[in-house]
């Protein structure tokens, strides 16, 4: 199974409807897709992406699904997740997922980079509710990919996450999935 179908399945075992959720990486909208239908129109999804094609991308998709209503497109970085959204919204977020690298048959050059990513979870997981989980999708076969996952892990460790890592393959350079628990 792809790990991004493995993430699916732990978060749809996971949120409800009218959930509250953040995907902060749109990149072309099917992680927003599938949230915004599992939270409902009750529901809403903040969905973030630095890249003005990913959000014009995502939005039309959105769109088409007839999904406009439980999602709110931010157009920028994820390490603006706590300037961006309200503090009221601290510990009401259910879900938060990030899918890193770069936007396949995008531009390659614009990758996610381990100082805002660190950030970024750092945030997004004070903004999670008691029982909230991140699911973190990394890949490590492109340049700086490697060192965005050791220093990830290496945060893990030290903030003492509870988390579960699922590799795609055997290869060193697999992608790899890390579901973080709050609690
Ligand atoms: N590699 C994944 C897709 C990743 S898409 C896969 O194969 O499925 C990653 C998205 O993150 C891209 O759309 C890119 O524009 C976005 N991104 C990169 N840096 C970002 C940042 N600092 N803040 C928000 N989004 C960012």
């Amino acid at each position: 199974m792809r790990l991004t179908e493995l993430a699916h399945q732990e978060i749809k075992k996971f949120l409800k409807h009218g959930d509250r959720v953040i995907d902060a990486t749109a990149g072309n909208g099917y992680d927003t897709q599938f949230l915004a239908n599992l939270v409902g129109s009750e529901g809403v999804v903040f969905a973030f992406d630095i890249q003005k094609e990913s959000i014009e991308e995502s939005t039309r998709l959105i769109e088409n699904a007839g999904l406009s209503n439980q999602v709110i497109f931010l157009h920028s970085c994820h390490s603006k997740i706590s300037i961006t959204l309200p503090d009221e919204l601290i510990a009401t977020i259910r879900v938060v997922t990030f899918n890193l690298g770069y936007l396949p048959g995008g531009n390659k050059e614009l990758i996610t980079k381990p100082e805002t990513t660190l950030s970024a979870l750092i945030q997004a997981y004070d903004y999670l509710t008691e029982d909230g989980i991140i699911s973190l999708i990394v890949y490590r076969g492109h340049p700086g990919g490697q060192d965005e996952y050791d220093q990830l892990e290496k945060l893990m460790k030290k903030k003492n996450w509870a988390f579960k890592k699922s590799t795609g393959n055997q290869s060193h350079d697999c992608p790899v999935l890390f579901l973080i628990r709050k609690t």
